[in-house]
């Protein structure tokens, strides 16, 4: 669990993060997000006391922080950026290893872990362990960084606009592996972003930030369907707010319970309950259809989902 209780930072009398609190519950991934300079980066960055708060206190499972000397503290979070950081002149093994290796683990557990962690971030062990960062693109560089963040497993993990500088479809990828890191380790993370997508997608609370206020925190669906003010309606709606409803939201909340279309069900047409209402909109469009059988992840009937349901959401 991390938590911010009435957290500030001033620099010359303004604040940089002004009486935050927020609360990331224990394997949850927590998102700040709010526009640059709004105090995502000096929020994180208080976790693992790169910087000191100028007043509050962050709450970690059960200590503060600040009861922690910050060299024992960093070992146990893990920090991604977006720059990587990387060393330059060390092998991606030896870069993974590095903290590993400052807990005086034996060289045959570290190269054991580094294994591990590359074959969890999908990359080829054999391929590139002994490489050094600037033989590896952009997106191989990001998931070493990942890598070396989870390696001597920390409770939490900290990552500051982690895939920024990535491309599209690189930073799709990232995301998807993010999220299925959590899923196998439940780590508690805290993700700073300013990617609306990005905070939907992966966030289970998102706070919102603004010239380093809490505008509103909730779950994605708190912020698309209940803004407290017209900011936060801006900030995640605009025009986009129908399609992000839809991609948040899954078959299975919305799908009539009968299990038969007309009698005429076509199994091959089924679709998982899990699926984003935003791919199922797509496929009913694609198809020509308006009404889509909807199957557990064993492939038995759930319901049916129709395109009149969607349209009135
Ligand atoms: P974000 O990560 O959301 O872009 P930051 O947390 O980096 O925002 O910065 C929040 C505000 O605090 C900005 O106005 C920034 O200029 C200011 N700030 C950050 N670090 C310092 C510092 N070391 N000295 C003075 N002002 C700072
Ligand atoms: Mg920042």
């Amino acid at each position: 669990m991390i938590e911010f209780r009435n957290v500030s930072k001033r620099y010359d009398g303004s604040f940089a993060v002004d009486d935050l609190s927020f609360t990331v519950a224990e394997g949850a991934i927590g998102v700040l997000i709010g526009t640059s300079g709004s105090g995502k980066s000096t929020a994180l960055r208080m976790v693992n006391r790169l910087i000191d708060p100028s007043s509050g206190t962050i709450h970690l499972s059960g200590t503060t922080v600040e009861q922690l000397p910050p060299v024992k503290l960093r070992r146990r979070i893990g920090y991604v950026i977006q720059s990587v950081g990387l060393f330059p002149h060390w092998t991606v093994e030896r870069n993974i290893g590095t903290v590993p290796h400052l807990l005086g683990w034996p060289k045959a557990k570290i190269r054991d872990r580094v294994a591990q962690l590359l074959d969890l971030l999908r990359l080829d062990a054999n391929a590139v362990r002994h490489k050094y960062p600037h033989q590896l693109s952009g997106g191989q560089q990001q998931r070493v960084g990942v890598a070396r963040a989870l390696a001597a497993d920390p409770d939490v993990l900290l990552m500051d606009e982690p895939f920024g500088a990535l491309d599209p479809i690189t930073r799709t990828a990232l995301q998807d592996e993010i999220a299925f890191i959590h899923q196998q380790t439940k780590k508690t993370i805290l993700l700073v972003t300013h990617d609306i997508e990005e905070a939907l997608k992966l966030g289970d609370t998102i706070a919102l930030l603004d010239r380093g206020k809490l505008v509103q925190a909730g779950t994605p669906r708190d912020l698309l369907t209940a803004p407290a003010n017209d900011f936060v309606r801006d900030f995640f709606g605009g025009a986009n707010l129908g399609l992000r409803l839809l991609e948040i939201e899954t078959a299975a909340t919305v799908m009539r319970p009968e299990k038969r279309i007309d009698g005429e069900r076509n199994e091959a047409e089924a679709i998982p309950a899990s699926m984003s209402l935003h791919r199922a909109l797509s496929l009913m469009v694609a198809r020509g259809v308006d009404r889509l059988p909807v199957v557990d992840d064993k492939g038995a009937p759930q319901g049916t989902l129709h395109l009149a349901d969607l349209a009135k959401r």
